[in-house]
């Protein structure tokens, strides 16, 4: 399975696509997302500010995804992304989360990408469990790339006890 797992700054992915952890005004925000503008530069704001002026005038909703330029980065698009904010996502948590990564995934091939690089998505402010999150994330995405054969997946995970976390909460479902 073309899926790579690793720990990192995902600004610095030399991937096709980057999806961003955004909040639903697209605007920019902390976290990945203020690191994704940050060294991205303010070409992804307008970029932003055109598609909540054409696409999405009452804002991105959760689950949901949309592509703009990467700016100065080294991937060519960011895909950004809703997470759904644990707590107020009801019994729809796993859902919208599943979407996020499903409906990224389809940007990604709609852009005609064959790399995309993931942060681990609402497992930080937006506070998800990462065990809990981690296992939606990797299903929902082995599940897409069954479909997609030619796209390569990277989890980059800003440190090495998420990374580990990830890995070990995938590992009873990661042998076929
Ligand atoms: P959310 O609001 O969806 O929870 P956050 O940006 O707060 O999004 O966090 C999502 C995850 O991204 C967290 O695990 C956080 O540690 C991680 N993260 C933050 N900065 C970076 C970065 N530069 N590269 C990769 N992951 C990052």
């Amino acid at each position: 399975m073309p899926i790579e797992i690793k720990t990192g700054d995902i600004t610095k992915e030399r991937v096709c696509a980057i999806v961003n952890a955004a909040n639903s005004s697209c605007m920019g925000g902390g976290g990945v997302d203020g690191a994704i503008h940050r060294a991205g530069g303010p070409t992804i704001l307008k970029a932003c500010k055109e598609v909540r002026r054409t696409k999405y005038p009452d804002g991105l909703p959760t689950g949901e995804a949309v592509a703009t330029t990467a700016g100065d980065l080294p991937a060519k698009y960011v895909i950004h992304t809703v997470g759904p904010v644990w707590g107020r996502c009801g019994d729809r948590c796993d859902e919208l989360l599943a979407n996020a990564y499903r409906n990224s995934l389809k940007e990604a091939v709609k852009l005609g990408c064959e790399s995309v690089a993931f942060p681990a998505i609402s497992t930080g402010i937006y506070g998800f469990p990462a065990e809990r999150a981690a296992k939606i994330a990797y299903r929902t995405v082995r599940e897409f790339l069954r479909e997609h054969s030619g796209l390569t997946v990277v989890f980059v995970f800003h440190s090495e006890s998420s990374r580990r976390i990830f890995e070990s909460s995938i590992a009873p479902i990661s042998n076929p």
